[in-house]
Parts: structure tokens; sequence; C-alpha cells
């Protein structure tokens, strides 16, 4: 389906999407899971009017504060609006609440309509000592959205779905001013209509907003061509409880240091972004899409790293499955479990007007076949463009069936690369396999550069009696040889909670305490995400 036809919908609290895409899983998933020992009972989930939620602590004084600012209809603390804003989509965030444990539930949910009511009701909140999640999607993967609260009198979770306004297009400069509770699928047919393109598709798009990719520094699946999301933005405007932070004046600077790259990738800790000035492209006139295959994935990698390397144009879409993932793309899964049936599939993309289309793909061909790839055509490239926002639809199913299925991402450079997949994998490998619970971990490259690539990890394996302390433990040992290989403890996903402490060790005591100092700065009374992306003061 194209990127512009995908509805906005309302979230179900723990099933993905839009309601009408669920249809349960494919038979052959169903014996892929039964390979790797997942049986009967299945786990259904506590029906979302079922969950008991916390008691609400904020105060009468606090929630007037917030009335006065944005009127009561727009602060909910209804069971409905609490549970939906409960956590983010990882896979511990579903478990929990598909066994009914809503204990991270706000005390009230509250939707501003402008910029200035966000700089007002971060007043209220740290007159009143609330702490605040800003929320733009509700995507998080790494408990960006579950703060800490301990010595607060509340929290109140900052929905920005109201700021949903494409402001400005510079079609000169080819810049666009978007709000930051714009989903995806509104901001790229507000800018379609005007002929623009953002070109930012993350598997996450139908629910992750503008706000959310900047705070998180989100990675789309086009990156090769359009960028990551911290590249695309040239400007942005931060409300703190002591007021608005403006940056971004042109297109570049050598004013001190560019302080839009603290603000990106801050997750909510320093401010909320109400909007951003983004790059954009002329929508494009012609897309391509097509399939390579690679004898192994250490060949694969190499002629993806060429590529990167060439000097030329690369394509708008580049990556490279395992293969492991090469047999679940090929609609095979179960062949996955006997080591696949060799070989690795590439997707290359090119999107754009005919004649740079045709360019990219010139020159990315001959790269790639004197790099000993095999072409296949269309097919596998159109049919990897028609499923790209699909997967997520099978996590709902598969935690039901009784399966865990999680994804996790890392990026090095690529001396180090392979050292990488290997160390990631086999940490999963043996802690599930110790658990009694052996498991399949497939593995792409999801996105590249000139001096490294990310790579992307999806792990399936039976449910143990406890899941969560399972995965926690699996996870674990993934970020132990993610640190011990030197990588990046998160490309795209973020920090959030789950990476807080290995972000630490990557940066240091020094530009921690840094951070903090910045955070005294802007949020003086600490409201804001506590314990997200840094260790809560203090602590
Ligand atoms: C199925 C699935 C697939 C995914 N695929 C991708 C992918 O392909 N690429 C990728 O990069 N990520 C992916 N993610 C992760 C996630 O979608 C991204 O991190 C995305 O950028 C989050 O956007 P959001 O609007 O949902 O943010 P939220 O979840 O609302 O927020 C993310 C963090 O930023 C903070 N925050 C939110 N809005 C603001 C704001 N306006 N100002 C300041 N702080 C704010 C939040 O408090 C939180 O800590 C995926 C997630 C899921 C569930």
């Amino acid at each position: 389906m194209a990127e512009t036809e995908l509805p906005v919908v309302g979230f179900h609290p723990y099933l993905w999407g839009d309601p009408a895409q669920h249809s349960g899983l494919p038979p052959a998933i169903h014996a892929a899971l039964s390979g790797l020992g997942v049986t009967a009972p299945a786990r259904p989930a506590v029906p979302p009017d079922a969950v008991r939620l916390p008691p609400v602590t904020l105060s009468e004084a606090a929630r007037a504060a917030l009335t006065a600012v944005v009127g009561a209809e727009h602060v909910d603390s209804g069971h409905d609006a609490r549970l939906g804003h409960t956590r983010g989509r990882s896979t511990p965030d579903l478990l929990r609440l598909r066994a009914g444990d809503a204990a991270d539930a706000p005390d009230a949910v509250v939707f501003p309509g402008s910029h200035d009511e966000v700089v007002a009701v971060l007043r209220a909140c740290a007159e009143h000592r609330v702490a605040v999640v800003p929320y733009s999607g509700g995507t998080s993967v790494v408990g960006g959205l579950a703060p800490a609260r301990a010595g607060f009198a509340g929290v109140v979770t900052l929905d920005l779905r109201r700021l949903d306004a494409l402001v400005e297009v510079d079609s000169v400069s080819r810049t666009a001013v978007l709000q930051a509770g714009l989903r995806g699928p509104r901001a790229e047919r507000l800018l379609r209509e005007q002929g623009f393109t953002l070109g930012h598709f993350p598997q996450s798009y139908e629910g992750a907003s503008i706000g959310g990719y900047a705070a998180a520094r989100s990675a789309g699946q086009s990156s090769a061509g359009y960028g990551r999301f911290d590249e695309m933005v040239v400007g942005l405007v931060l409300a703190t409880p002591r007021g608005t932070v403006e940056l971004g004046t042109a297109p570049k600077s050598a004013a001190g240091p560019d302080l839009r790259q603290l603000v990106l990738g801050s997750e909510g800790v320093l401010g909320v972004i109400t909007s951003v000035r983004v790059r954009v492209r002329p929508a494009p006139g012609e897309r391509i899409f097509e399939g390579w295959r690679f004898p192994s994935f250490e060949a694969g990698a190499a002629a993806l790293r060429r590529l990167a390397q060439a000097g030329t144009p690369p394509p708008t879409v580049l990556r490279l499955s395992d293969e492991l993932e090469t047999a679940v793309n090929l609609a095979d899964p179960a062949a996955a479990l006997d080591g696949g049936p060799g070989g690795c599939l590439a997707i290359t993309g090119y999107e754009g007007d005919p004649a740079e289309v045709a360019a990219r793909r010139a020159a990315a061909t001959d790269v790639l076949l004197a790099a000993g790839g095999a072409p296949l055509g269309p097919g596998p490239g159109e049919s990897w463009r028609e499923g790209r926002f699909r997967a997520p639809y099978l996590r709902d199913p598969i935690l039901a069936a009784g399966g865990l299925v999680e994804t996790l991402e890392t990026a090095a450079f690529w001396s180090g690369l392979h050292r990488l997949r290997a160390a990631v994998t086999e940490a999963l490998t043996a802690e599930l396999t110790g658990q009694g619970t052996p498991p399949v971990v497939l593995c792409h490259i999801s996105h590249v550069y000139e001096t490294g690539a990310s790579l992307y990890f999806t792990v399936v394996c039976a449910q143990a009696a406890d899941p969560l302390t399972q995965w926690a433990a699996a996870k674990t040992a993934a970020n132990r040889a993610i640190r011990s290989c030197g990588a990046a403890i998160t490309h795209h996903h973020g920090v959030g909670t789950d990476h807080r402490a290995a972000y630490a060790e990557e940066i240091g005591p020094l530009a921690v305490e840094a951070l903090h100092a910045v955070k005294r700065v802007l949020d003086p009374t600490g409201i804001l995400n506590p314990g997200v992306l840094l260790p809560p003061a203090g602590g």
C-alpha cells in the first residue's frame, strides 16, 4: 500500500495499527512457531476494560491548574485515555498490558492546542511537582514513556495530537514547518498536496509522529536516499518549563555548537519539541524497487559497502537480509528453522524523477554486479515495498499464541560489523537456549553509511513461564555483546529507560554530568520524563 493511502487510526492499547488489517497468523508462521516449541495453551490478553488502573494521585489544585490552561475537555483521567497512554510498544510493554499490568498509567492525559499552552502546562506541572511524559505517537520501544514517579505528586502525559498542522512550506528553499503531533501518513499526505515528500518511512509510520521522530532520532526505511530524521531537521521550537528555545535560522551556521543536535535525541527530558522545520524533497515521479541475491551475508555486506563508498548517489532504499531472514522474506518461515535456503536477499529502491532514478539505478547496478550480486528483478523489491508495514501486525497474534518476538538494533563501523552480528546472535541464542527456549535470530542491515551500517535483529522463541524475565535476560546479554564490540547501543530506537545504563557507559560519566547540567537549566524541577535517557536526579 502506498504511504499516503495508510489511514490515520486510533490505536488499541496493545494491538498495532488499523484494526481492519489484523487477520491472525498465516499457517506458515504457525508451523514455524510449532518448530520452536510454541504449544498450547495460548496466552490470551486481559481485555482492555478489565485492566485495573492505579488510583489517580493528581491533586485537585494541579488538575485545576491544567484545566485553566487547556480547558476541562482537554484533561482526561478516564480509563481509556489512561490505559491508551500506558507505556509504549516494546514487547515487554505489550506483555505487561496483556497481563493486565497498567501500573505505569498516567494520572491524566493533557491535550494542549498550541505551543504557548505547552509552555503553560509545563509551568503548571513544575509548580505542582507533577512529572510530564511528552507523547507524540506513543510507539517508543525502549521504555521512553514510562518515567520514574518517585518524588512527584503525579504523572501526566502530554499528548500532542492537537498540534497536527503543516504550518508552512517554503518551496524555494524546500523546507516545511511541521507540528509535533502530526502522524506520519498525515504529514506525508499534506506535503504531497504541495508537491513534496518528507521521505521518512519508519516501520512504525502508521503510529509515530513528527515530534517523536525528532525526539528519538528516528531512521526510516528510505534513509539511504533521504537521510535520517535528525539529518532532515533544519530548525525546531522547544517548549520548556522556563520558556521557549528556538533553534535553526539558516541551513548551516558556524555560531557556536549546534544546539539543535542537543535537542534532537533528547527524548523529552530537556523540553517538548512543538514544531520542526525540515528539509523536504519533490514528490517522486518514479519508483523502482528490485531484489538482488548474494551468496552469503558477508558477500552482500561487502557489496553494500562498495555501493556506499562508491561516491555515486546511493539508492533510496538499501538493505540486506541474512540467510534466515531471507527465508522468511521469501514467505517460507519454516525454512528458517533448517538454516534457510542459502543466499541473502538485498533490496534496492530508487525514487525521484525518471532521469534521477535511471542514473542512480545504473550506478548501483554496476557496483552490485561487480560485487557478485545476481539481479532478481522487481518481484522481490515490489513485494518488500507492499509488505513493509505489515510485520508489526504479526506481533500480537504471535504473543497470543505463546510465542515471544522482539527486535533490537545497533550500529558499527564496517570493519567491526560481522563480529558484532556474531556476538549479538550468539549472546541471544545462548541466553534463550539456556532458558530452554532456543530462538531463531534473524538479522538485516537496515541503514547504510560510508563508514558503517546498522544491524537490526528479530528474535523469535517460545514464551517461558515468565516472558518478561526471559526477555530481560536476553536483552541484557545482547546489550553486553553490543558494548563488548564497541558498537552503538542504539542506531534509531533511542535510549528510553531500557538503554539508559548502556548509554551512560557509552558516553562516560563526564558527558552524563554535562547533560544533567543542561537539564537543570531548562527543567530545574526535573519534571520532564524523569529517569528516561538519564538516571533520575540523585539516582
Ligand atoms: C512496530 C514498530 C516499528 C518501529 N520501526 C521503527 C523504524 O523503522 N525506525 C525508527 O527509527 N523507529 C522505529 N520504531 C520506534 C519508534 O517508532 C520511533 O522511536 C519513533 O521515532 C517514535 O515516535 P513517536 O511519535 O511514537 O514517539 P513517542 O513514542 O511518543 O516518544 C518517543 C520518546 O520521545 C519523547 N517525546 C515524544 N514526543 C516528544 C516531543 N514532541 N518533544 C520531546 N520529546 C518527545 C517521549 O517522551 C519518548 O521518550 C518502531 C516502533 C514500533 C513499535
